[in-house]
């Protein structure tokens, strides 16, 4: 009987514990589209940001076909110019748009702001990445495809005076808030070539509601 109370108290100790050592979802800040909305609707037309991979595109066809190709079963596929020439050149025509984006870029436009598209993928000559995405999204006024070659994004939202910034990873959501823009995290949907996910909400950035598709 005191054996079995004993193992009682052990077992949910081990549970309270367990509970304990995760983020909290209640400590993550949601926001619905709705609330976004509403949160700039006073504001004058701005210039806002937007990362591309697993942002805007669901861009994993793409990586995955590059691995096969350059790589198979490494990253190294990554560090190849003609990796990039041939997915910057056309290759996000098999990418699929997230419908979050289509209803983001929607109130943006809405509004009257200026859109950006800041990607941490390299440059390469006859990119037609800013073609695809003004197609893709009916982009009105559509600016050139900003390529920064590397996660570190600051100095790009910072110049372009960039009001609110997009992003899945980590760098987009630390870059937007080094650059004193309102960074707001768009969900990597979970079959993502791009692994492990992050933990939205972990840098006390807003997470956008059902943001993964
Ligand atoms: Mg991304």
């Amino acid at each position: 009987m005191r054996i079995s109370h004993l193992s009682l108290a052990a077992v949910l100790s081990l549970l309270l514990l367990g509970c304990a050592s995760q983020a909290p979802q209640s400590t993550i800040h949601w926001i619905t589209l709705e609330r976004l909305a509403e949160s700039i609707q006073k504001d004058a037309p701005m210039a806002v940001g937007f990362d591309i991979d697993d942002t805007v595109l669901f861009s994993s066809p793409c990586f995955y076909a590059g691995q096969q190709k350059y790589s198979p079963g490494s990253n190294d596929y990554l560090k190849n110019t003609e990796f990039w020439k041939e997915t910057n050149g056309g290759c996000d025509r098999y990418s699929l748009p997230k419908e979050v984006a289509r209803s983001l870029i929607a109130l943006h436009q809405g509004r009257g702001d200026t859109i950006y598209f800041i990607t941490g993928r390299p440059h390469t000559e006859g990119e037609q990445v800013t073609t695809i995405l003004q197609q893709t999204f009916a982009i009105k006024n559509m600016q050139p495809v900003v390529f920064t070659s590397g996660p570190e994004k600051t100095r790009f939202i910072h110049d372009r005076g960039l009001h609110l910034y997009y992003g899945d990873s980590d760098a987009d959501i630390t870059s937007a808030q080094a650059a004193g823009a309102r960074a707001i995290r768009v969900m990597r949907a979970a079959n993502s070539t791009y692994q492990p996910l992050p933990v939205n909400g972990a840098l006390g950035e807003e997470v956008l509601v059902d943001s993964t598709r």
